[in-house]
């Protein structure tokens, strides 16, 4: 190596070494998974951090079931173009029309990540006219959407609505907008609570500038009588201006979707820039996508028993004496110090349950906490154990 290449080095040895002093250094570890265990050097454990909320990504039989039904000329594994070029198959105008029937009617739009939606849909509908009011701990996706925007950007106290009303009467009247964008998750990833659509649509409806952006990616399949998320479970499918979700986690599969009036889809086949300029998924994810779709419509019973163990995880934290804000089968267990968060991690690993310590700068500053995200393949006894050891 030349002496310069070595300098250019050295600058990302120092900061990879001062994140490993700070212990904040971040790793891949590689894992097996088998059902709800999962196993990593050796150690087989309850998963308590997998997004595959109703268990459907480790389902043999389904993914059986799917490849049964798939003849090998539909098993099409790259569209080998944008979708406004030659990547247009059919899976994917089958996969919107399911959206669309499923909500109630409105047009969908999909797209190959809830990463690419989150940083595309912002940048296309905003200009310098608009102001995005956005809760504090939205996903870093949509915070990344917002910087790729030339909007004006102010954030509102976590879960306050009083603090947006405070905003929205602010600003409403200020010529120097066109339109406001309030963007939200309905359930938090962090703190596993969630947003009161019903009184976020009761606000909006008094600001005539207003439109509503809410990421559904916890919520979707876990939510409401046909697992379309928060806005089915609260009735506001339809006041809801852009809906998006992913299909990640749940929905075991990849992807985004946004559901919207269909001049807002068309606005955005013109306009954003990671739809026009990346090649879209796999017709094959496509057809998997909504093969899960059109077996999750019918999961309530799993819907039910999740709701089940959330709760009676939420009493049983907090008759521990922790602070649990959750109202959703994401969990946390609020410790304070990161260190001590990270020592009763390990200890509940070694103990056999698959628990992550969540630290600052992901969380503020004294709430390490750790992070339990419940799947329908956990039980009850699982949680008696697991409560035991806190
Ligand atoms: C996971 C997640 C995303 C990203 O979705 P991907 O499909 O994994 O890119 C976006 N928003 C929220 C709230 C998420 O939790």
């Amino acid at each position: 190596m030349n002496l310069l290449n070595d300098t250019l080095l050295n600058d990302y040895a120092i900061k990879l070494d001062e994140l490993k002093q700070q212990g904040n250094l971040r790793q891949f570890t590689s894992n097996v998974q088998q059902g709800h265990v999962i196993e990593i050097n050796s150690q087989k454990m309850l998963n308590l951090s997998s997004n595959d909320y109703l268990g459907l990504a480790s389902d043999i039989k389904l993914r059986e079931q799917f490849f049964d039904e798939t003849p090998n000329e539909l098993r099409i594994m790259s569209s080998s173009s944008s979708r406004l070029l030659t990547g247009n198959f059919p899976e994917y105008e089958q996969l919107e029309d399911s959206l669309s029937q499923a909500f109630q009617g409105r047009a969908a739009l999909l797209f190959n990540s809830g990463y690419h939606m989150n940083i595309g849909i912002l940048p296309a509908l905003s200009d310098s006219r608009t102001l995005i009011l956005a809760d504090k701990l939205v996903h870093a996706s949509m915070i990344d959407g917002i910087r790729l925007s030339t909007a004006k950007y102010v954030r509102y106290r976590h879960n306050d609505l009083n603090h947006l009303t405070q905003l929205l009467q602010k600003y409403h009247a200020d010529e120097s907008f066109d339109r406001i964008i309030v963007v939200t998750e309905s359930i938090f990833s962090m703190d596993g609570d969630e947003t009161d659509l019903a009184e976020l649509v009761r606000i909006k409806k008094q600001f005539s500038k207003v439109m509503l952006y809410v990421d559904e990616a916890h919520a979707m399949g876990v939510r409401g009588e046909q697992g379309l998320g928060c806005a089915e479970q609260y009735g506001v499918i339809d006041d809801i201006d852009l809906l998006v979700g992913t299909f990640g986690k749940a929905l075991a599969s990849v992807g985004g979707y946004l559901i919207c009036h269909p001049i807002i889809r068309e606005y955005l086949i013109n306009s954003m820039r990671p739809l026009i300029f990346s090649t879209a998924q796999p017709p094959m994810c496509m057809a998997w996508t909504d093969f899960i779709f059109q077996k999750v419509l019918t999961l309530k019973n799993e819907r039910q028993h999740l709701s089940n163990i959330s709760h009676y995880l939420q009493h049983a934290i907090l008759s521990k004496g922790f602070d649990c804000p959750s109202t959703s089968h994401i969990v946390p267990v609020i410790i304070g110090e990161s260190q001590k968060t990270v020592d009763k991690a390990r200890q509940l690993q070694q103990a056999g349950f698959y628990i992550m310590p969540v630290r600052p700068p992901t969380v503020p500053k004294h709430s390490s906490r750790l992070r339990i995200s419940l799947t329908t393949q956990v039980s009850q006894t699982d949680l008696d154990q697991l409560v035991a050891l806190l």
